[in-house]
């Protein structure tokens, strides 16, 4: 049963940010610097066609918006959240970073695919001492512990699928089903990380933060690092965030807050508070005066029914779904899945134990989901006909 707090509707709607995010600090100069480091890259390039024909496109993208032309379907120019990645970029790292924004962002819309996802979301673990009322974890048929889905990824699995996207994937998530800080093998993972990847990015409720794993976590090659939280009021976050305590989640953030000023002044990691918008009454300007100081920007994001997929109507949602084309999720027990909403796996026929990711992004079953997924048959696929994803 759905909680009564849970009153957004989604729509048909493409995963990513709302327009209410707030930036907390202001990042115009370092935008700005690095759109002039980007134009200052793309005219450095030969005249002649770049032998990367997307790094062309994206030329031709900012010639584009130069001469204030419309854009097609085939343009993309950075912005917001990336423009902040970007500025941390040698120039060598931005040619590589703009070739996977593109893939990215427009690879969908062109159908288009290389031997590897754009992006690689990695589980440490499934565990999750929260029961937040939109996730998965609220469905006990997933998140109890008999159901068998629980566990956290070896180190030894976790490298293997380092190794791999190492030189061919540029981003990679920590996190998925679980609370990734319950894995203790989490600095080992992030030191295997170290100079491997343009946006490597990891989300906590930060529940268990505490001092020594956030010198950790500020030590690190980490470039984004999300807190999620959804309200400034105690008692919404708790109804929300169930089994979360506000005061203790605040507390932790200000220690981070005074440890990363105190020893990493330097820091250039971007860190983000990120709510699920699922109620009208959260508000980014109350968001912004309590949890303002901590984070560099707060978001909210679009509410999907993550907490139902399987039970949820079917709806009449035909466009393609996006996640297909952008990324694989890898669960703790390497099993590869299209996307984290089928979180229990039933479209998933891939293990990256038995298949290298390559193997699985390129194999036929995926790409017949794709084709089904193009082909408007989304209806007859479960749990697509029941996501609002596109
Ligand atoms: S359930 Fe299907 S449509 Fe929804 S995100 Fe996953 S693959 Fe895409």
């Amino acid at each position: 049963m759905k909680s009564t707090l849970i009153t957004v509707r989604p729509p048909s709607q493409e995963k990513g940010f709302e327009r209410t995010s707030l930036r907390i600090e202001d990042f115009t100069a370092v935008e700005q610097k690095a759109q002039q480091a980007i134009s200052g890259y793309l005219s450095s390039l030969p005249p002649e066609l770049p032998s990367d024909p997307d790094l062309a496109s994206i030329r031709r993208s900012y010639s584009r918006l130069l001469r204030s032309e419309p854009m097609s379907n085939e343009d993309y120019v950075l912005s917001g959240h990336e423009l902040l990645e970007c500025a941390r970029l040698t120039e060598h790292e931005l040619g590589r970073y703009l070739a996977y924004r593109y893939r990215y962002n427009v690879f969908p819309k062109l159908q288009r695919l290389d031997r590897f996802p754009p992006c690689l979301q990695l589980e440490p673990t499934s565990v999750c001492n929260f029961r937040c009322i939109m996730c998965y974890q609220a469905d006990p048929s997933f998140s109890h512990v008999s159901q068998g889905y629980m566990g956290h990824m070896s180190l030894d699995l976790f490298k293997r699928i380092i190794d791999q996207a190492h030189g061919n994937i540029e981003a990679v998530t920590m996190a998925s089903r679980g609370e990734p800080l319950l894995n203790k093998d989490l600095p080992a993972m992030l030191e295997y990380c170290r100079g491997k990847f343009l946006a490597l990015k990891l989300n906590t409720n930060g529940s268990l933060l505490n001092e020594k794993n956030i010198h950790s976590l500020l030590s690190s090659d980490l470039q984004t690092l999300v807190f999620s939280i959804d309200s400034a009021d105690k008692a919404t976050y708790e109804a929300i965030r169930v089994n979360g305590r506000f005061e203790k989640v605040k507390a932790n953030l200000e220690l981070f807050v005074k440890i990363k000023s105190e020893h990493y002044p330097r820091s250039r990691l971007i860190t983000r508070i990120s709510g699920v918008r699922i109620n009208q009454d959260q508000k980014s300007e109350s968001m912004a005066r309590t949890w303002g100081g901590i984070a560099d920007s707060i978001t909210f994001v679009n509410y999907t029914p993550w907490e139902s997929s399987y039970t949820n109507p079917p709806n009449e949602v035909v466009a393609p779904c996006s996640d297909l084309w952008r990324s694989i999720s890898v669960w703790w027990d390497g099993r590869a899945n299209p996307c984290d909403l089928d979180y229990k796996s039933q479209l998933s026929k891939w293990n990256v134990n038995d298949l290298s990711i390559s193997e699985i992004w390129t194999s036929k079953e995926y790409q017949d989901l794709r084709d089904a997924d193009q082909a408007r048959r989304r209806s007859s696929i479960e749990p697509c006909r029941r996501c609002v994803v596109t």
